[in-house]
């Protein structure tokens, strides 16, 4: 059986990821500095899987550590989803986004070298497409002007390990970019738990809902799209997380770098989304509209045919069952929401 690392594994997209491949028959060791996230959550793993596995507070800039966690163990293969992923914050403080995304990468790949560990699956975002006009964005689509540092430290990452591939071919690399990944998994138990008031719709939507937030506002009706709201690519977490299954086993079998869009391919607005979730959680969301949000494109969507004929990637879950299991892993956690 394969030992895997997990970075950044009690995370959001990380905690969905391990409990599909606990359930793929992976061994995992997971490490984590808990910046944005909570031991709780691989506990909650634990328990929905049946399975036990080691997992450790670790940063990915402390060399010293990390060497210790792959000498202990026999690694086969890295999912590296640890960083930090504001986008605000990011042009806040440039400094500390470069040194964690990038640094903290480089530093990862320095010690799997060194410990003959060549496979990577790798976080990336369909932000470094940027301002591209080319929709849906295809993996090779010509990248238009980024505004974030976030998505700089994105576009950086992916570059250098292009040049590990370049450099020496017996790395295996998935770049995989994911587009907007929400919902919770089925038992409530892990999901999204943004600290403080939350920047992405879905759980603004969520917690507007539940009447932990008055009112959603609308960053404009204005645009050039249907209904004049934005369009994005909604993901249940889940089909995300299984699409890192489908690309970890290609990497763990061929000798390769590849490069993928994850999303569903659909593209739904922002008042789509808030009669999806009143439609499917019986409930009223109110909002009212406001101004644009700066940056923000009015339409992206992925291609994703790419990942659907390579990997057999299908996103199954719909808009209805994303408000779904949103709702009800709020539901679920309220007191975590309300002692913020
Ligand atoms: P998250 O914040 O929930 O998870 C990231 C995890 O990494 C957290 O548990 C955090 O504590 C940990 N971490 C951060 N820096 C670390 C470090 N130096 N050492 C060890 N652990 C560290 O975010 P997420 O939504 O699960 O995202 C996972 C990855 O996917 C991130 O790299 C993110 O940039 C990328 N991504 C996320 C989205 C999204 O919308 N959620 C979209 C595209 C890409
Ligand atoms: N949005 C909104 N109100 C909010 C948060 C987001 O109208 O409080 C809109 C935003 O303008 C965008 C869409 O919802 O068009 C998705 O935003 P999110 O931040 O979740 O994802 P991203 O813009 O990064 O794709």
């Amino acid at each position: 059986m394969h030992n895997i690392l997990v970075t950044g594994g009690a995370g959001y997209i990380g905690s969905h990821t391990c409990v599909e491949l606990l359930n793929s028959e992976y061994n995992i060791v997971v490490i984590d500095n808990y910046k944005n996230s909570w031991e709780e959550s691989l506990k909650s793993v634990q328990k929905i899987t049946g399975r036990i596995f080691k997992y450790y507070e670790c940063d990915i800039k402390d060399s010293e550590k990390l060497e210790a966690i792959f000498k202990k163990h026999k690694i086969n293969a890295v999912i590296h989803f640890a960083g930090l992923k504001s986008v605000a914050q990011s042009n806040i403080f440039p400094l500390d986004y470069y040194l964690n995304n990038v640094w903290g990468t480089i530093n990862l790949c320095r010690i799997m070298k060194k410990f003959f560990v060549k496979k990577i699956v790798f976080s990336s975002s369909a932000t470094v497409y940027g301002d591209s006009p080319e929709i849906p964005f295809k993996e090779d689509t010509k990248k238009g002007k980024l505004s974030s540092v976030y998505g700089k430290t994105k576009l950086m990452v992916e570059e250098i390990l292009r040049d590990i591939k370049k450099s020496d071919n017996e790395w295996s690399i998935s770049i995989l970019r994911y587009f907007n990944p929400v919902g919770a998994h089925e038992s409530g138990l892990i999901g999204e738990n943004p600290k403080g008031i939350p920047n992405n719709l879905m759980p603004f939507i969520s917690q507007v809902a539940a009447d932990i937030l008055p009112e959603l506002t609308i960053f404009s009706d204005d645009y050039e799209t249907p209904d004049g709201t934005c369009i994005r690519d909604y993901i249940h977490v889940v089909d995300l997380a299984k699409g890192h299954i489908l690309a970890l086993n290609k990497i763990l079998i061929n000798n390769t770098f590849d490069v993928y869009n994850l999303g569903s391919g659909v593209g739904h607005s922002v008042l789509e989304l808030v009669s999806a979730f009143e439609k499917a959680c019986l409930t009223t969301v109110k909002y009212k509209i406001g101004p644009r949000r700066s940056g923000d494109l009015p339409m992206l969507y992925a291609d994703t045919t790419k990942a659907k004929k390579e990997l057999c990637f299908c996103a199954s879950s719909d808009i209805e069952k994303m408000c779904k299991d949103t709702f009800n892993w709020q539901n679920k956690n309220k007191s975590k929401y309300y002692k913020k």
